[in-house]
């Protein structure tokens, strides 16, 4: 709980904050005539600085190399996810071999499916979240239609009436309810539109308990959050690369699969030559043989200069460290939450709002979802025309996600009086 919430204190805050240099690592935008405050680093991350440097290299072997950069170029473009690999594992919580970057979200959330949705017998259901990111529930329904199975296989999981989060015990009687008809629990791990954070270690008991698999969309919560996807022991997790890891605009993902699947060939798999053993994969026999763990199911070989990118971002991530970034987030979105809660008491008369997020900062990432009863639409714009980069959801609600990366405790007290303002 904050009381002081004067220019001073905000300023003080920023001074003793650890993690204060990292916001030199990135481009702010600069196309208002007002200095901007983004807070959407949830919907695209902001620019490295570094982005540029490394993509200007690639850029350079390229031209110097032609095709022989695969081998020769400083970062190697045959090998060149590698250098991802073990950063990203660290910002999951995982083992290297349960992590690659490569392709989309939904291109990789389609290839686990196919691999962790084996309907049979009886057990045909998926449970996800009722109002999931639509991108989920279309993969998701057209995997339930792929199989030939009807509709009501893939079972929603809401708030009760009146409620805006899911109650956690709701999801897993719910999944105990299911129990032999459920064969799979894919759930975002925070979501995107209340900014709610799932108990995934206790959901993935659960899931498991009754003979599911269990994964998860961290579109919302990779770079975000803390998370331990092995120890948990989450079958597959994917996430996009271009929200809080800032992998650029359609920037490269990545995704998990957990060690116990490392070498199960069993699985069903939709292959790809870049899954295929490393070491005989350049005398293009057939006879399809994956790599062990998650680079087994890469399709295709990388997009070199979006992977610089991503490069580029996660290197910060590396010397800021997950635990630091998690913590600079539990106080800036605490701060953030106060100030929002003073400005809707100041401005009661004019204007009510609410914030939907969880208020436990163990139940909530970056995000606070405010819900504006009435003018909603006013406030954002009037936001939007005082440099104030949020982000709008219809019916009414405005998100908005202080990055610990790059956003700092003023820029919440400005978001603050900005909101003031825009509301009168
Ligand atoms: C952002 C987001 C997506 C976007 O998918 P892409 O394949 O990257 O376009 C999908 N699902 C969720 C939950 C998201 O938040």
């Amino acid at each position: 709980m904050f009381l002081d919430l004067t220019l001073e204190f905000a300023k003080s805050l920023d001074q003793n904050d650890p993690l204060k240099s990292f916001r030199q690592d990135f481009l702010f935008p600069t196309f208002h005539e007002k200095e901007v405050r983004y807070f959407t680093g949830n919907s695209l991350g902001l620019q490295p600085k570094n982005a540029r440097k490394y993509i200007l290299e690639e850029l350079d072997d390229w031209e110097k190399f032609g095709v022989e950069g695969h081998f020769m170029s400083r970062r190697p473009w045959y090998s060149y996810h590698e250098n991802l690999t073990d950063m990203m594992a660290k910002i999951v919580g995982a083992k290297p071999l349960e992590v690659v970057v490569t392709h989309s979200l939904t291109t990789n959330l389609h290839l686990l499916l196919v691999s962790f949705f084996e309907p049979k017998g009886k057990r045909t259901k998926i449970l996800c979240e009722a109002k999931a990111f639509p991108s989920d529930q279309y993969a998701l329904s057209s995997q339930i239609d792929f199989h030939g199975l009807n509709a009501e296989n893939l079972v929603e999981i809401g708030p009760r009436e009146g409620e805006h989060t899911i109650r956690e015990e709701d999801i897993i009687d719910k999944i105990n309810q299911l129990g032999d008809e459920l064969a799979l629990v894919m759930i975002g791990g925070v979501n995107y539109y209340t900014g709610q954070l799932f108990d995934m270690e206790a959901i993935c008991a659960a899931g498991h308990a009754v003979g599911a698999k269990v994964g998860f969309d961290l579109a919302h919560a990779a770079g975000n959050v803390s998370l331990s996807l092995h120890d948990w022991g989450v079958d597959f997790a994917a996430w996009c690369g271009y929200k809080y890891l800032n992998s650029s605009p359609g920037g490269v993902s990545g995704f998990f699969v957990h060690e116990r699947h490392a070498n199960n060939n069993a699985l069903p798999r939709f292959a790809g030559w870049w899954g295929h053993n490393k070491e005989n994969r350049f005398e293009m026999k057939p006879g399809f043989q994956p790599i062990s763990g998650a680079e087994g199911w890469q399709l295709s070989n990388a997009p070199i200069l979006g992977m610089a990118a991503q490069l580029a971002s996660i290197e910060v991530f590396e010397r800021a460290g997950m635990d630091r970034i998690s913590e600079k987030r539990t106080l800036l979105t605490s701060y953030l939450e106060c100030v929002i809660l003073n400005v809707s008491e100041k401005s009661k008369a004019l204007c009510s709002f609410e914030i939907i997020t969880p208020k436990d900062p163990k139940r909530r990432g970056s995000q606070l979802s405010i819900l504006l009863h009435g003018k909603g639409k006013e406030v954002y714009d009037a936001l939007t025309n005082r440099g104030v980069i949020a982000d709008w959801r219809e019916p009414n609600v405005i998100r908005v996600a202080p990055a610990p990366l790059y956003n700092s405790f003023e820029d919440c007290y400005w978001f603050g009086q900005h909101l003031e303002a825009a509301i009168q």
